[in-house]
C-alpha cells in the first residue's frame, strides 16, 4: 500500500500558490488529493482561506471610496487626448 502523498505536507507557500491559481496540472491534482487525505493540511487551508477573507474585508473597510481613489486605473493616460 502506498501513501505517497502523506509524506509531503503542504507549506504556506503551497497554499498561497494554490489559492492564487498558480498551482495547476499534476501538482494541483496531487495537492488536492493530499488535502483529502490529510486533516492537518485541510485545516490549514481553511485557516489560510479565512485569513485571506479577513484581509480582503479589512482592505475594503479601510477604503470606503475605493472607486474614486483609484480612478486612474482606467487608462486615460495612454490615450494622449
Ligand atoms: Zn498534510
Amino acid at each position: 500500500m502506498q501513501k505517497q502523498f502523506h509524506s509531503m505536507c503542504l507549506r504556506r507557500f503551497d497554499f498561497a500558490s494554490y489559492l492564487s491559481g498558480a498551482t495547476y496540472g499534476d501538482k494541483k491534482a496531487a495537492l488536492e488529493r493530499h488535502l483529502c487525505d490529510c486533516d492537518d493540511c485541510f485545516n490549514t487551508l481553511m485557516i489560510v482561506l479565512n485569513q485571506q477573507l479577513n484581509q480582503t474585508h479589512a482592505l475594503l473597510a479601510g477604503l470606503p471610496m475605493i472607486g474614486r481613489a483609484h480612478s486612474r486605473s482606467s487608462c486615460q493616460a495612454s490615450a494622449g487626448r
